[in-house]
């Protein structure tokens, strides 16, 4: 009998002929030229009880025949095992029932595949797998059913071979291949069986349920219907691989029957995912997104928009590197948006757009991220794009699935910023007084500390101060009342704002009293500063508070001597103040000494 019999799995195998898999057990498929379906049958011989499963399709039938024939009498076979009801499976039992002699031969399958298989109008008798105990006893074998629901069908099942630990796997491990090579050789394999599951299955949590329980066999090998037998080696990383699959691409875009472009955008999106869950920052997880999007789009640049808690319209662009930023748009661009932004979630609206005025607009897909029940978005993605292009139904389909994990993405974003403000604003309060918007004392303490020692490094880093006190301000709150004074108060302040240069530091050491630090070159021209600051505040109109009054200040004027402390330094600039008001007000005492 001129049948290969080596038990190897990596010998190469002629596909004429049936193939030893173990004692007792043959592939006894057929290899149909240009097709990248390989169908597998499979004979189990058991004496007069022998198993034919999956029988296969008629196209397969006459070659399935011949090779079963060369290993034994085909009415020694009882039993011919379903497991499930697909044509290209059990089409063939139309000729085996013409066939058949023996009268307990039977189809062995689930009810609900019986159900279906009726229809071929057999003879043959049903025995179904869930009224046998999910187990058969067949000469000296023994068989369990593994019930596989959902995976590609609601009553399919896998057959194990307790005697061999061959699992015989119907499209549960199937792929596609290209040429006839019956054993997989590496991982590789698993390449070909993703679209496979990618699409047909429906959803990942089918796929566990019969991978965990596949898992638990004492298996030898997995013989599918299609693609490739698997040897044990390779099953740890095919489970691990099949039970962290996404499935259910079918759900994904039904027009398609691209599978490849499918599984491309699958690819994409489980990267995107994974970008998202990888990076914190957001310009991170855009950059990420970028790539991935150009695999689809001819995408110049993705941009944002959002409004933030204040009703603010924000721009996360590559410009500022995606960190939020008042959005300027032309009014025009403005009016498209707001359009867009009425879409349904994930929709693409085709629109032209440009972030400023000089540059031309461009063809972009504004797309409205998920407004959480609201009416509107309070958010978009903007893909500015290099021409205009047809919106293929995997585009939309892929705008569709990011434009939830970017909406999470734009919403972190602007939690985040949304935080940065009102820290932000707690650490101005903290560090300002809040008549005047002065710095406080607080901050004094901690940025002089830091200026003197830079200064005690440093000695030509000087500091000079100029400490400021109102006169007779007692005077303008008895007169006028404690909010008039408040006003002059203000007032004050803002000439010394006005007066000062960027690095001085201004501040309100309490009452009526202001200190101003300089430090460096501008040391020099403090009693200059001070004098003008005091004509500065003796020119107030104070009109607009409705009082005819002028108001002075007199001021003391200090340099930090070397490695003088800061309450000192401010000690001396208050003695030069005292003289100052001693000497009449309205004036400058005090100096720099040599250095003015
Ligand atoms: P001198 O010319 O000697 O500096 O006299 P003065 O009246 O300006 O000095 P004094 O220190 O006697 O009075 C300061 C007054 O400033 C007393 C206090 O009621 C008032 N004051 C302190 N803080 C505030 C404030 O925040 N608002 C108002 N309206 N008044 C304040
Ligand atoms: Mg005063
Ligand atoms: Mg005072």
């Amino acid at each position: 009998m001129p049948i290969s019999a080596s038990f190897s799995t990596t010998k190469e195998i002629d596909p004429a002929l049936p193939y030893a898999l173990a004692p007792g057990v043959w592939w006894v498929g057929s290899h149909l030229d240009g097709d990248s379906f390989q169908c597998h049958s499979y004979l189990i011989e058991a004496g007069d009880q022998s198993l034919l499963i999956d029988p296969g399709g008629l196209r397969t039938w006459p070659e399935t025949l011949k090779k079963v024939e060369q290993i034994l009498p085909f009415d020694k076979i009882r039993y011919f095992v379903c497991q499930h009801q697909d044509p290209d499976i059990t089409a063939s039992l139309v000729e085996i029932d013409k066939r058949i002699t023996r009268s307990d031969a039977a189809v062995v399958t689930h009810w609900r595949a019986q159900m279906l298989m009726k229809e071929y109008g057999l003879s043959l008798p049903f025995l179904c797998v869930e009224k046998c105990g999910w187990q058969l006893e067949a000469g000296k074998r023994r068989l369990r059913f593994v019930f596989t629901p959902y995976a590609h069908f609601p009553g399919a099942f896998c057959t194990f071979d307790e005697e061999s630990g061959i699992l015989f796997s119907s499209d549960l491990f199937g792929g596609f291949t290209e040429g006839f090579k019956l054993f997989a050789e590496d991982e590789s394999y698993f390449e070909a069986m993703r679209p496979f599951h990618e699409h047909y299955i429906p959803s990942n949590e089918v796929l566990v349920h019969a991978v965990e329980k596949i898992r638990k066999l004492p298996l030898s090998l997995i013989a599918p219907q299609h693609g490739q037998l698997i040897p044990k080696e390779l099953t740890p990383y095919i489970f691990d691989r099949l039970t962290s699959l996404d499935c259910g691409l079918f759900l994904l875009a039904q027009g398609s029957a691209d599978i490849h472009r499918l599984t491309a955008l699958s690819k994409t999106l489980r990267e995107f995912t994974r970008a998202m869950v990888l990076y914190r920052d957001f310009s991170e997880i855009v950059e990420a997104a970028n790539p991935m999007v150009r695999r689809l789009l001819p995408l110049k640049e993705l941009a944002f928009l959002a409004f933030d808690d204040a009703g603010t319209m924000v721009a996360m662009t590559p410009e500022n590197r995606y960190h939020s930023r008042p959005a300027d748009l032309p009014s025009d661009m403005l009016e498209a948006l707001l359009i867009a932004a009425h879409a349904p979630a994930g929709s693409a609206v085709p629109i032209q757009f440009s972030f400023h005025k000089e540059l031309e607009p461009r063809p972009t897909l504004a797309v409205p991220l998920d407004a959480g029940g609201k009416t509107s978005s309070s958010a978009m993605a903007l893909l500015v794009l290099h021409e205009e292009i047809e919106l293929f139904e995997e585009v939309q389909a892929l705008l569709q699935h990011l434009s939830k994990p970017l909406q999470v993405a734009v919403e972190r974003e602007m939690m985040l910023r949304n935080l940065d403000q009102q820290r932000e604003h707690i650490y101005q309060r903290s560090i300002r007084d809040p008549l005047t918007g002065l710095f406080n004392r607080n901050y004094m303490q901690d940025t002089m500390q830091r200026l003197l020692s830079l200064n005690d490094r440093n000695p030509d880093a000087r500091v000079a101060l100029a400490v400021v006190d109102i006169d007779h301000f007692k005077s303008i709150n008895d007169r006028f009342g404690h909010n008039k004074g408040d006003a002059v108060l203000k007032a004050v302040a803002q000439a010394v704002i006005a007066t000062i240069r960027d690095d001085d530091l201004a501040v309100r050491l309490g009452g009526e009293e202001f200190a101003i630090f300089s430090s460096g070159a501008s040391c020099l021209r403090i009693m200059e500063f001070a004098e003008r600051l005091r004509h500065a505040i003796e020119s107030i109109d104070f009109s607009y508070i409705r009082v005819g009054f002028k108001v002075t200040a007199s001021f003391g004027v200090a340099l930090r001597q070397a490695s003088e402390s800061l309450h000192d330094l401010i000690g001396r600039a208050d003695e030069s103040l005292y003289r100052a008001k001693t000497e009449g007000r309205n004036r400058v005492c005090g100096g720099i000494g040599e250095l003015g």
